[in-house]
């Protein structure tokens, strides 16, 4: 077990911090409020070779792992995007980058890896369905096989940065529940362009992650033509852990860097507010104690986080951790900003504060991508051997 970082990790962490911090929290203030996509930053991140550090040299990556990638995202967050730079990462190097080096053609790879790589093409990923939710194994859209390939009919909910220009991974069933064996089989995995005949896409009005839109998406007889199956037929199940677990471990990445930051945020205001006397509120224990205790929980996570990373480097099994880690991350986050915010008292409720933000995009990550009662169910019944509650 060794802890350190490599010179190059190091390294890694460093640039990533520098372009974090260089765009800054009233960058993402403005966007958040504009609803915009942080164009700039993302094209940043990819011109510093950052995108594609876990994806392979020859399509233009850097041939390094997941915990070269969760430092990226942990220092990026930090510098002042919070957790939604951990989407950012997820639609990209995870839903596109994961699911087409590991499972698609050479010839999707040679196509689409060098643009998403450059932050010429953004991705996403259509799991989710309104009726079914975290019951993921029994999504209702359907591909059914044609001469053509496949049509497909369905709905999605809460697609994350769905791009006119940009690709889709969809998840949909290619054979019916009742006509398998087990609920895992028959679902399959699909690369197409959102802008498709039958393809409709209309936003949601959420809470926080404003920076990213979710969409409700509607499938109506879309052609899916033969090259675009990625992986195998009706084994997808197994494919779509892989890139799920990788989503955790950006997931969690995002969060550690955003508690980083709400925390260093309350710190500094606290250093300086003073309320009786000339004393700083900062000074009081009943200040201290909780950002500390956000502190140790953060650090927890991190550490299970690398672990996860590592694990997966190295080709091992690594998806107990990665949930493990995600649960940690989640509620610390979502402990760390509300308590940055109790802080600062009145001012932390202002705009001008920018904890607020930090606060309410890290409320998502308690539910979403996973819920943390689904990784406690999977906690129970994997690592504890409980029977399924459910
Ligand atoms: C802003 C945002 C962005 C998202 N981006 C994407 C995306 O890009 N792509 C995508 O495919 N999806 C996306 N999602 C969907 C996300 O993954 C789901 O919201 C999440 O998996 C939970 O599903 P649900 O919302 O349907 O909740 P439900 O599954 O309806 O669950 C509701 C509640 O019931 C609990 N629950 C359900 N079943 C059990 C059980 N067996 N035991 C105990 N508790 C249970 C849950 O934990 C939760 O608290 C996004 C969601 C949001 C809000």
């Amino acid at each position: 077990m060794n802890f350190d970082l490599t010179p190059e990790q190091q390294l890694m962490a460093e640039s990533a911090l520098a372009i974090g911090e260089h765009y800054g929290l009233e960058y993402w203030r403005d966007l958040d409020a504009r609803k915009a996509f942080p164009q700039a930053f993302w094209q940043a991140v990819c011109d510093a070779g950052l995108s594609g550090v876990a994806l392979p040299e020859q399509y233009g990556g850097a041939g390094q792992g997941m915990l070269e990638m969760a430092l990226i995202v942990e220092n990026l967050s930090a510098g002042g995007g919070g957790a939604t730079v951990g989407q950012l990462f997820m639609v990209n190097p995870i839903f596109g980058g994961v699911s087409v080096s590991k499972f698609a053609s050479e010839e999707m790879k040679a196509e689409l890896l060098p643009r998403l790589i450059s932050g010429d093409l953004f991705f996403c990923m259509a799991l989710t369905e309104p009726n079914t939710g975290s019951n993921s194994l029994e999504l209702k859209s359907f591909a059914k096989e044609t001469d053509e390939g496949w049509r497909l009919n369905g709905q999605k909910i809460w697609i994350t940065a769905v791009d006119d220009n940009g690709k889709m991974l969809v998840v949909a069933r290619t054979r019916k529940i009742e006509e398998v064996k087990r609920r895992t089989e028959g679902l399959s995995l699909f690369v197409i362009d959102v802008q498709r005949e039958g393809l409709t896409h209309q936003p949601i009005d959420k809470v926080g992650t404003n920076t990213l839109p979710s969409s409700t998406i509607f499938f109506d007889n879309v052609l899916i033509q033969p090259h675009e199956l990625v992986g195998t037929l009706n084994n997808g199940w197994y494919e779509l852990l892989e890139v799920l677990n990788t989503e955790r471990i950006v997931t969690t990445a995002g969060l550690v860097g955003a508690s980083q930051l709400a925390i260093k945020l309350a710190v500094e205001y606290a250093a300086d507010r003073k309320v009786f006397r000339d004393q700083p509120i900062g000074s009081y224990q009943s200040m201290q104690f909780p950002l500390a205790q956000a502190h140790a929980e953060i650090e927890s996570a991190r550490l299970m986080n690398y672990k996860a990373a590592t694990l997966c480097d190295n080709g091992e099994p690594y998806g107990s951790e990665a949930n493990v880690a995600k649960l940690l991350a989640a509620q610390a986050a979502a402990a760390a900003t509300e308590r940055s915010m109790q802080t600062m008292g009145g001012i932390g409720y202002s705009k001008e504060a920018y904890v607020e933000r930090l606060w309410r995009d890290a409320r998502l990550f308690r539910f979403a991508p996973v819920s943390e009662e689904m990784i406690l169910n999977f906690i129970a019944q994997h690592d504890l051997g409980m029977p399924r509650s459910y």
